[in-house]
């Protein structure tokens, strides 16, 4: 090897870890592997087929629940990857393997199953030695970042993104509307999950009964909402869902069909159910201001009774500091 490939390497190597975040990180490697001589597509994928085993009752879906990233709000993509990626799924170990497709040579680079959900990026093209052994090497570096990365944003029990992704979400998601001209009709809603009497839950059951409810309850929401929403675990009972590229009806059916799934699950043990409240992303609101709002629609959903799905409205906030008598919220049931 010479020189100048060896300085290249480390430069390389040093620029991902560079990066402070999985998103960054990660658009910045799959922008490396796009610019090698030979490489014809780079996509990555974040794989919640595990979760999915877990819960009884959507056992017999035998698809895997598949996220592309980087995610799109314009958009739901899936193209001639998607089923390499179902025979990756379907075959290998983990580590970086080499596939002949009908269409071509491909890479895949399967970070390890302990990483939760499992990622994987698939290349296609023709690589000369020097650069295979060059992705070989920075994908090594890039798996080990992936699970430290994790350790800071995701959630340990439940995998799921934590309260500190989402301030970086949301602030991604108000750049993009905030670019736009005019809020397009489908577009953004933040909804607060907060399961009904958790507590009393812990208290009769325990607390590592609480943790598999908490899990299937995650599960729930991976399986019931799209693959191009986003999932957080803010804290305790308390979960958080972006919702993209829908009008108002759209996500009050989602969120009234996950609130009813919630409802009729066989959880272990007891019943479970959910308060959900829910506003407009509007991206000249600032973010705390949106998660107010979210929080004072659930507020109102868990005072009139638990189990419902409760909007918030802003007209009718108003309409209530002229006159006392009428209700803030839109109860969307
Ligand atoms: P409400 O219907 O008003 O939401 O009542 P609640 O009992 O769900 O509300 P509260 O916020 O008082 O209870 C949340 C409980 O969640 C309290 C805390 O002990 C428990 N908790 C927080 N984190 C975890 C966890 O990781 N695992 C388990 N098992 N319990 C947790
Ligand atoms: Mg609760």
């Amino acid at each position: 090897m010479r020189n100048r490939d060896l300085k290249l390497a480390f430069q390389l190597s040093a620029s991902l870890l560079e990066h402070s975040s999985y998103h960054a990180m990660t658009h910045h490697f799959l922008d490396v592997l796009r610019a090698l001589k030979g490489v014809e597509k780079v996509v990555s994928y974040e794989i919640f087929g595990d979760i999915a085993k877990r819960t009884a009752e959507i056992n017999h879906h035998h698809e895997f629940l598949i996220r592309r990233f980087p995610q799109s709000l314009e958009q739901a993509q899936r193209d001639d990857t998607y089923e390499t990626l179902q025979r990756v799924l379907d075959s290998h170990d983990t580590g970086v393997h080499y596939l002949v497709e009908r269409s071509g040579p491909w890479m895949s680079l399967d970070v390890s199953r302990d990483v939760k959900p499992r990622r994987i990026v698939l290349l296609k093209g023709k690589l000369n030695g020097y650069n295979m052994a060059l992705v070989n090497g920075l994908f090594a570096v890039y798996a080990n970042q992936v699970a430290l990365l994790d350790k800071k944003e995701r959630d340990e029990l439940t995998s799921l993104p934590n309260r500190h992704s989402f301030d970086l979400m949301l602030a991604q998601v108000l750049d993009f509307y905030s670019q736009k001209k005019r809020l397009p009709e489908n577009r953004s809603w933040l909804a607060v999950l907060d399961i009904d009497h958790f507590k009393n839950i812990n208290d009769s059951h325990g607390h590592l009964f609480g943790d598999e409810v908490l899990l299937h309850f995650c599960g729930l929401m991976e399986s019931t909402f799209r693959y191009s929403d986003f999932a957080f675990r803010f804290g305790g009972d308390e979960f958080v869902i972006v919702l993209n590229q829908t009008n108002v009806e759209g996500a009050k059916l989602s969120l009234e069909r996950f609130r009813r799934r919630v409802e009729n699950f066989n959880f272990p043990g007891s019943a479970v159910s959910t308060s959900i409240g829910f506003t407009m992303v509007d991206p000249r609101k600032a973010p705390s201001k949106l998660v107010e709002e979210a929080d004072k629609a659930l507020y109102h959903s868990k005072a009139t009774g638990r189990n419902r799905v409760s909007q918030y409205s802003s007209a009718l906030e108003k309409k209530r500091l002229d006159n006392d008598d009428v209700e803030l919220f839109v109860d969307s049931s």
